[in-house]
């Protein structure tokens, strides 16, 4: 945690808090439609496969695949200076949404990352509001 922390944080909004918030208790949960059974993300209050609006936010298990990967050489901002390369990555969940993501604990090299990757969430409090999903590699 740093309280120079210069990167863009994420706007919480009314639809997203119950997210932001377990993850500050560094526990993940999406949203879940009451109707079709079906997690999503991003957050929102509306079913993206089915329309309802009968949506709760359940626990998930914070494992997933790499399903696509990028390596980044060009610091995005000052609050990235001295971070490159880095790894952004989306990730499937087990529970089928599909997160944009770092990884982190892995070099960032095209040979050390693969697409297919299991992972799993890890929590980064980088201010003391907010706390940032990310993942790392972990054996399958
Ligand atoms: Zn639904």
């Amino acid at each position: 945690m740093s309280s120079e922390y210069a990167k863009p944080l994420p706007y919480i909004t009314d639809d997203s808090r119950p997210f932001w918030e377990a993850a500050k208790d560094h526990r993940l949960v999406l949203p879940l439609c009451g109707d079709c059974g079906k997690y999503h993300y991003y957050p929102r209050l509306v079913c993206p496969h089915c329309g309802s609006r009968d949506i709760s936010f359940a626990p998930v298990s914070g494992r997933g695949a790499v399903y696509a990967f990028s390596i980044q050489h060009r610091a995005q901002g000052p609050g990235w200076t001295g971070e490159t390369p880095y790894v952004t990555a989306l990730i499937d969940l087990e529970e089928g949404p599909r997160m944009l993501s770092n990884l982190i604990e892995v070099e960032p090299d095209p040979g050390a990352v693969r697409c297919g990757m299991h992972v799993e969430v890890v929590f980064d409090d980088v201010t003391p509001e907010i706390t940032l999903p990310k993942f790392k590699p972990v054996e399958a």
